[in-house]
């Protein structure tokens, strides 16, 4: 109902009347191939592992996502998590699909909130992704994962930091899937990911795909 009430502006340049205008659209920094076959990441040319998840202990066979997590990208997320607009949820969908191949597994499982302002407010953009994802490629999403502990802000840490900070953060509520993607708004540094693909198998999954919206791009290919 809300998302009716409020009035549409692009989230690239503002202009009234629709939530991301074509010019915008056509504008978004979308990744495309060559990407490192293992983490996503924009590579200049294909490669098994990349300069940012080489000797990286990774729990997910793979990571891949529609758009960097730059320019209006980067605003559309941040105006979903903070608004939870369901309308957003399935626009990003919509770009998930036009990039990344449907994966060859039997359920989404999304990553569940970490009980900051989104949580507070009823937003989970990776469990309302998980749901427009599913209904697309026809799949069956799975409330397989909860948070094990709170989690200290991961913005500002670096990234062995990071992996510190999420390591055991969730834990399977259920037997996994065997074969299963995993859900999320945006990929930065992977530490989440990983973390969490790390339950699933621990939880009976054997091999896990990630499927983000987003991605941070940590080494631009030249
Ligand atoms: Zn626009
Ligand atoms: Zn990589």
């Amino acid at each position: 109902m809300l998302d009716l009430l409020l009035p549409q502006r692009c989230l690239g340049c503002s202009r009234p009347g629709t939530q991301l205008c074509d010019s915008c659209r056509a504008t978004l920094p979308r990744l495309r191939p060559p990407l490192c076959d293992r983490c996503g990441a924009p590579t200049a040319w294909p490669v098994a592992r990349c300069r940012e998840c080489a000797g990286r202990r990774l729990a997910f066979a793979s990571a891949r996502a529609a758009v960097a997590y730059e320019g209006a990208a980067r605003r559309l997320a941040a105006s979903w998590k903070e608004r939870g607009l369901r309308r957003l949820a399935a626009l990003a969908a919509e770009l998930v699909t036009e990039a990344v191949p449907r994966p060859a597994v039997s359920a989404l499982v999304s990553v569940p909130p970490d009980g900051g302002r989104s949580r507070r407010r009823g937003h989970d953009p990776p469990a309302q992704l998980a749901r427009e994802l599913a209904e697309r490629w026809e799949l069956e999403v799975v409330d397989a994962l909860v948070r094990a502990r709170p989690l200290a802000r991961q913005r500002g840490l670096g990234l062995a930091e990071r992996r510190r900070n999420v390591a055991g953060a969730f834990a399977p509520r259920i037997r996994a899937p065997a074969w299963v993607a995993l859900v999320d708004d945006v990929y930065t540094s992977g530490s989440t990911a990983a973390a969490a693909a790390s339950a699933l198998r621990s939880a009976g999954a054997r091999r896990v795909e990630v499927v983000t919206f987003a991605r941070a791009i940590r080494y631009p290919p030249r």
